[in-house]
Order: structure tokens, then sequence, then C-alpha cells
């Protein structure tokens, strides 16, 4: 009998807590999972006194949906994807929905989305965000795919989703084809960016400042009550306080080579390949590559000399809000960039991307939650046509009133041989795109000298010419 509004097949830990916050806000859900036995352990437990149901097999698990019927697959991304859509396609009919909530690569979502299509099923890759207790208690969600999708699974979508302000849900339509997964990837990276940033901010506090971790948590907890007021400022607060069993602050035990799972580099790749300047990202996803080559830094710092350690003379005060501003200015080109890369993408793959939308849905329930991104939803709500965030008016000023303390921060952190690459990164992007002329003047003419590329000249756009610059042959 069919009796569920929606199936999802994969019972990890996201696939588990999304069915049960679906079945928090009354909808009735069918569980299934490729190892079947997996079902009934968590019908008995987990799902025990809730309405979820389960499936033995895919034939019936379809039998127990309502038409037409909506299929969440909340698989290990890859080739898992593929199995399911294949098992799947033949127990379905036309205008039946099948919602790709994984990790997967956005060109894999625009592929199903169109093998999904030629075959009259509606396909939707959505990013999730917001780890495990997202999941449970209100994700981001970032659907996109065919929207002839959309009005069937909006209801449920919005209210699991997580809200902010007035109960607005972080959840909206993203655009066609691979847009959700693309802007899910872009989401990622601008996570790597954030977490860099706060990252430089305590390396100079720790290493210029010379401040103790007492001292830097509440710094932190101050920030999070200025514009920075973030999710992830507000932990880096926690963690500078923690103490381990023995006492001891838990932070400088920790080892300084960090991790990934590759969306950042994926942002990133994505950025080199439609040419746009996403610098911060880039320098984010090196940072943690060179902070992984920890024993040859071991062996570099005994042979390579920076400048002398000398006593910081300042206002720890006053140069304490030169790294907030700085912060706060990376911060704004860092999402700058990512923007830009959305907009070069939506022009790429002809996807109308609602970027004021987007900034909402990243507003709550996701690891870069923060207030400032509803002073984006803001700016595209001014103005849905903005060419660059930094163009914005509260934008423009925003970043006017930092740039002095940003670049006493960087000069300062470069003086003492601080690495600094994503402050460095960001005021060298905004230095450069602020500049009606560049020195790539000097480029074309180089590239003309020794390969006869030819150049164009400011006066005769559009015309290419070639100069015999040594006079031979
Ligand atoms: P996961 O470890 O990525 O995947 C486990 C699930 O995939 C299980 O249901 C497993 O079935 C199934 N599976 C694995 N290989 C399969 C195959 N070859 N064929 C069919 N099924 C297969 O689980 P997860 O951490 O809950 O994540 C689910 C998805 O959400 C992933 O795409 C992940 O990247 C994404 N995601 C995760 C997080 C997070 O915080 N964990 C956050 C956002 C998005 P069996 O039980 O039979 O092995």
């Amino acid at each position: 009998m069919a009796q569920a509004d929606i199936a999802l097949i994969g019972l990890a830990v996201m696939g588990q807590n999304l069915i049960l916050n679906m079945n928090d806000h009354g909808f009735v859900v069918c569980a299934f999972n490729r190892t079947v036995s997996k079902v009934d352990d968590f019908l008995a437990n987990e799902a025990k006194g809730t309405k979820v149901i389960g499936a033995q097999s895919l034939k019936e698990m379809v039998s127990k949906l309502k038409k037409p019927r909506r299929i969440i697959l909340l698989v290990k991304a890859g080739q898992a994807v593929d199995d399911f859509i294949d098992k799947l396609v033949p127990l379905l009919d036309s205008g039946d929905i099948i919602i790709d909530g994984g990790n997967s690569e956005y060109r894999d979502t625009t592929r199903r989305c169109r093998d999904l299509q030629a075959k009259g099923l509606l396909f939707v890759g959505s990013g999730v965000s917001g780890g495990e207790e997202g999941a449970r208690y209100g994700p981001s969600l970032m659907p996109g795919g065919n929207k002839e999708a959309w009005p069937h699974i909006k209801t449920i979508f919005q209210s699991i989703a997580a809200k902010v302000g007035t109960g607005e849900p972080c959840c909206d339509w993203v655009g066609d084809e691979g847009a959700g997964h693309f802007v899910k990837m872009v989401h990622n990276g601008i996570e790597y960016g954030d977490m860099q940033l706060i990252c430089e901010a305590y390396h100079l506090m720790k290493d210029v400042l010379g401040l103790e971790h007492e001292e830097m948590a509440r710094t932190f907890e101050e920030w999070n009550k200025t514009e920075l007021d973030s999710f992830l400022i507000e932990i880096t607060a926690n963690i500078l306080k923690f103490r381990d069993s023995d006492g001891q602050e838990l932070l400088p035990k920790i080892r300084d080579s960090a991790g990934q799972k590759g969306t950042g580099k994926w942002t990133a790749i994505s950025a080199l390949e439609y040419g746009v300047p996403v610098t911060l990202i880039g320098e984010a996803v090196f940072a943690r590559c060179l902070s992984s080559l920890k024993d040859e830094r071991i062996q570099a710092s005994k042979k390579l000399k920076g400048p002398q350690k000398a006593q910081f003379e300042g206002s720890k005060q006053s140069f304490l809000e030169d790294i907030r501003k700085a912060l706060y200015a990376s911060k704004i080109i860092s999402y700058a960039q990512g923007f830009m890369l959305l907009r070069q993408a939506a022009t790429e793959f002809g996807w109308t991307l609602n970027y004021g939308g987007i900034a909402l849905m990243w507003r709550g329930g996701c690891i870069i939650r923060s207030v400032f991104l509803g002073k984006i939803k803001d700016a595209f709500d001014r103005n849905p046509d903005l060419q660059n965030l930094l163009l914005d008016d509260f934008f423009k000023s925003a970043v006017e009133n930092c740039q002095d303390s940003w670049r006493r921060a960087v000069s300062t952190g470069v003086q003492r041989g601080i690495p600094m690459p994503c402050f460095s990164t960001a005021l060298a992007f905004y230095d450069g795109y602020r500049h009606e002329m560049l020195p790539a003047n000097l480029i074309q003419a180089q590239r003309d000298y020794f390969g006869a590329h030819t150049y164009e000249l400011l006066a005769k756009p559009g015309q290419f010419i070639h100069t015999n610059w040594t006079g031979h042959g």
C-alpha cells in the first residue's frame, strides 16, 4: 500500500539523521539500504517509536511510495549512486523523482540529470551541508537539477532545512542540472578559506603579540559579537579554551598538519578551468598542502632563517583590531571571489542562479553559517544583477573602513616572517581588482617579442598586431 511520502536509501549516519529529521516534521519515510539487515536494525533502534517504515527490497520500497515517487539517495558518492539509479529506473514511472543528497561531483549530476530526463524521470542533485548534526536538526540544502521536481519536494526540503531570522528556510531551488552540487562545492571551498583566515589571525596573535590561549579565546569571543559573528569564530574560541585531561591546553599539542577530502581542491580546479581568480580558496588549499609537509618543514626550520625575533612594541589592542579588520576584509574578498566563480559557472552552463538565495542557504545550518551571509543576501536583494560583491555600497565601505588595518596587519606579519597566504592574497586581489591599469601590457609585449603572439592596443580594442621588436628578420 502506498503510504510513504518519500524513501531514503543509505542508512549511514547522514541518511539515518535525515530520515529522523523528516519524521519529526510529519513525513512518512520508507528506509532502505544496500546491506538490508541495517533497515531492521534502524527500525528497532534509532527509529523505534517513529512513523518510519522499512523495505527489504527496492521493489517493496517503490510499492510503498505515494506518487510521484520521491527517493533520496544518501550513499557514498560515485559508482554507488549510478548503481542505485540503474536498479531504480526499471521500477519507476514517468515523473518520479530521484534525489542525490551525497557529495557528488557536479558534472556527474549533470550527466545523471540528462540521462534520467531522457527516460522521463526527474533528477535532483542536492548539496547537503551541516554534517550529522545538520542532517538531524536542520541542514543547509542546495537542490538543483530538473526544476519540474521542485514543486513536489519543496515542502519537505524547506520543512527540514535550518531556519534563520523569522523562520526563513536555508533551502531554495539553486538551478539546472549540476548547479546544486556546484554551489555545494563552492561552499566547501569557502569553508576552507574561512578556516585558513582564522588560522592566520591566530598565528599573528600567538607569534607577533605572544598572547596566551585564554586571551586569544576571549578575543575571538569578543569578535563573535562583531561583523565576524559566525559558527567558526565561536568554535575557535571554544577550542582555544579547551583543556586536556591533564589540565593543559589541548590545541598546542595537536599536530600542525591538516588533511583534506578534496572539495576545496575541486573548487580551485574549477576556478582555474573557468579562468576566475579565486585566489583565496586556492591559497587555503595550498596552505593545507604545505602544512602536511611536516617532516620536511622540521628539516627546513633548522636551516632556513627568517627575520630576527623582536618584541612587539606597539599597542596590543590596536594591533588586535588590525587583525580583526584584516580577517573581515579578507573574508569579504573570499566571498566576492566565490560568487565570481558561481557567476562564471552560470554563464558556462547556462544556469540562472539566485545569488541572494544561495547566500541565504548558507546563512544557517552549515559550517560557514554567519551573520555576514545575511549582508550578502541583502546586497543581492538590493541588486540581483550585482556584478561583484565589492561593488555593493555596504561591502565597498566595509573594505575601505578596514583597509588601513588590513595593510598594517599584513605588513607587520610579513616583516616578522609570519606566513599569511590568505590575508596576503586577498589584499593582492583587492589591489589588482581596483587598478584600471595592471602591468599585463608588458606580458602582451613579452609574448609578442618571443613568440609573435601579437598584442592589442588600448586605443584599438579587438585588433591584434605584431611588432618586430629586434629589428631582425
Ligand atoms: P558514507 O560512508 O559516505 O556511505 C555509506 C552508505 O553508502 C551506506 O548506506 C552504504 O551501504 C552505501 N554504499 C557504500 N558503497 C556502496 C555501493 N558500492 N553500492 C551501494 N551502496 C553503497 O555515508 P555518510 O557519511 O552518511 O554520507 C552519505 C553521503 O552524504 C556521502 O555522499 C557523503 O559524502 C555525503 N555527506 C556526508 C556528510 C558527513 O558529514 N558525513 C556531510 C555532507 C554530505 P552499506 O551499509 O551497505 O555499506
